[in-house]
């Protein structure tokens, strides 16, 4: 069952509002709370859920700096309490320092609404569930302007229009419209998900992008957030795990097959509070261990719960830190029914090997069933870093150390581990040899073993064709026959909508379709196996528009975008590819300019000389 914490609230809905004392008042985490719209829009939700509302409206224009709407179904304010919501320190949630140690709402301190009214415009709407008559209070700047009786039913809106409207400062440092936006999107849809039983309905500019039932169960609110690919994959945390515990986890992760670029889609709540904690976030990371390729991150909404003196979360002025008493207490929770979760429903296929990540697209890529056994296998032998180690060597060199350290051969035993070549050099005419571990290509040259990583060799051949065509402006976009749908988090879509100019320049022709589906019509004609669907995923999660770092070609931003596409058109592995491809991989890659590295970097080629071999065997001579 989802969490109930409007059950918890209904005890103090009907405390009054008093100001704190000032032993009480100087005991609250002090510090500003209202930095961007964002911040306005956290404060209103969470008195809004505080309220016990199970339907909560949030209209937003320009990104919150002209206009914030927020309105509940809430128990509202009392018609003599409505003025003193907006002093500072006046709250209905607290009196006396201990209820510090136990604090079971959102709010405590008694600020937001204050801090919120000293730099904008306020129109309060509210009647209180006991009373006949509403207020409608108007404040400026923090000063009431004017307070009169009104009828409505009982509830709470709260409108803020012109945010810092008389602090320039404050306002200079607002991003752009899109960029509040997706603050206010990444919140509202943690809380749309932590809060299934109440129905959020969002507006950005009139657009409806987030609607939730109110159903009270958790995989549609996911779903609502998400879409179904990613909402309905979610597993959810086993319960039995931590029943017993006083410490609970509750929530949905990914299966192994579904991993992010960033660490975003970890979203903790402790007590129906939405956190960021890098201990908590590690856990979840850490339940994954092994399950997931290096630098990917989980998908996970983890709830955890326990009792409310066991957590501080009078710690941080946004109340977005927390301390437990326990932390150690906390990670193994997290950590284990996590892990639990992953591994117990996770179909043991699933479970990640290298180049398994993509091993449902090998599959049906017409390749014999057969091989997967094989793959998995043969996929064990991934090299751990960089640099192959051959088990051989190192006796051999630890003898020969010992026999005579200072012999000249000796102080070369470094060097003879197969040597990462330079960048910059072009490649020696190569013969294919076979392939290993559905990864890597053998291949001899001149002088000695080359070992080639196929999908780095084929995304750097990719992105030089690519960048190339760029260049010329030439970049012929395919139509394709099925456009294909993708759906993605609310602010995913903002930031993937910042994005579609650059992608129609480079062929990828995607259109907004629905309020956070996007419809992929074309895509770059040199590029067949794009797996658009992966590629807009990646974009929308790792790709900050306006992000500036150094680039050969016109902007860091397209480069980054043709990065993510050549990863995602490059051949995987895992792939079993036949002589012909091959060969063909080899005799693109040596016509590329930098043959050595792929785009992000690293090595696509490992040279093992036939001196270095001949060591290695005992050929000294
Ligand atoms: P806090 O939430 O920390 O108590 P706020 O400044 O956010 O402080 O709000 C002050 C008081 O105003 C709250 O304690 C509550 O009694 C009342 N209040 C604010 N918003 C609402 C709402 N939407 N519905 C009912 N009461 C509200
Ligand atoms: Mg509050």
């Amino acid at each position: 069952p989802p969490l109930q914490f409007s059950s918890l609230h209904a005890t103090i809905l009907y405390m009054p509002i008093k100001v704190l004392s000032e032993t009480v008042a100087a005991r609250i985490a002090a510090g500003e709370v209202v930095e961007r719209p964002a911040s306005v829009v956290k404060e209103l939700v969470e008195n809004s859920l505080d309220a016990g509302a199970t339907r909560v409206e949030i209209d937003i224009v320009d990104g919150g700096q002209k206009r914030i709407r927020i309105q509940d179904n809430g128990c509202g304010i009392p018609r003599e309490e409505a003025t003193l919501a907006f002093k500072r320190h006046a709250t209905s949630k607290l009196e006396t320092a201990t209820d510090l140690e136990r604090i079971a709402t959102l709010g405590f301190r008694g600020e937001a609404l204050a801090s919120i009214a000293s730099v904008s415009r306020v129109t309060c709407t509210t009647r209180h569930v006991d009373e006949k008559v509403g207020t409608r209070l108007r404040l400026e700047g923090g000063k009431l302007v004017s307070n009169t009786a009104i009828g409505r039913p009982p509830g709470t809106e709260m409108v803020i229009e012109d945010l810092f409207y008389n602090v320039p400062a404050r306002r200079k440092f607002l991003r752009t419209e899109r960029t509040e936006r997706r603050h206010i999107d990444a919140f509202l849809t943690r809380y749309a998900i932590a809060y299934p039983e109440i129905a959020f309905r969002v507006t950005q500019n009139g657009h409806e992008v987030l609607a939730t039932s109110g159903s009270g169960d958790p995989q549609a609110a996911l779903i609502a957030v998400y879409g179904m690919d990613l909402g309905g994959s979610l597993l959810e945390i086993a319960p039995e795990t931590t029943a017993e515990q006083p410490i609970q986890v509750r929530g949905f992760v990914g299966p192994t097959t579904v991993h992010r670029a960033n660490r975003g889609y970890i979203t903790l709540f402790i007590n129906g509070r939405w956190v960021e904690d890098l201990r908590l976030t590690y856990a979840v990371i850490q339940a994954y261990h092994t399950l997931l390729p290096t630098k990917r991150y989980p998908v996970a909404f983890v709830e955890v719960t326990m009792p409310p003196g066991e957590v501080d979360v009078n710690v941080h002025p946004a109340k977005t830190e927390v301390r437990f008493r326990d932390g150690d207490a906390a990670f193994r929770a997290v950590q284990r029914a996590v892990r639990a979760t992953v591994i117990e429903q996770a179909p043991a296929a699933a479970a990640w090997e290298p180049g398994a990540e993509h091993a449902e697209q090998a599959e049906d890529a017409s390749q014999p069933q057969g091989n997967a056994a094989l793959r998995s296998k043969l996929s064990q032998l991934q090299p751990q870093g960089r640099q192959i180690e051959f088990d051989t060597a190192r006796p051999a060199r630890q003898a020969a150390g010992a026999a005579a350290a200072d012999q000249p051969g000796a102080a070369q035993a470094e060097g003879e581990r197969p040597a990462l070549s330079g960048s910059t050099s072009s490649l020696p005419p190569l013969r294919v040899i076979g392939q290993a571990a559905s990864m890597f290509i053998i291949a001899e040259g001149p002088d000695g073993l080359y070992l080639i990583d196929q999908h780095a060799a084929h995304e750097r051949i990719l992105y030089e064709q690519m960048t190339a065509r760029w260049a010329t402006g030439d970049v012929p976009a395919q139509p394709l026959l099925e456009p294909q749908s993708v759906t993605l988090a609310p602010d995913e879509s903002d930031q993937l909508e910042a994005l579609l100019p650059t992608l129609h320049a480079l062929g990828i022709e995607v259109e907004a379709f629905g309020p956070n589906t996007f419809l992929v019509r074309a895509l770059p004609a040199p590029l067949p196996d794009l797996d658009a669907n992966k590629l807009l995923i990646d974009l929308a999660g790792s790709i900050e528009a306006g992000a500036e770092a150094p680039s050969p070609i016109r902007t860091a931003l397209e480069e980054q975008v043709v990065r993510h596409i050549c990863k995602r058109a490059a051949v995987k592995a895992g792939q079993v590819l036949s002589t012909e491809e091959m060969k063909r991989l080899i005799h693109d890659l040596e016509r590329t300019e930098n043959p050595r590295t792929c785009p992000h970097g690293r090595p696509t080629i490992l040279q093992i000389s036939t001196t270095q071999l001949a060591r290695q065997f005992g050929r000294t001579e």
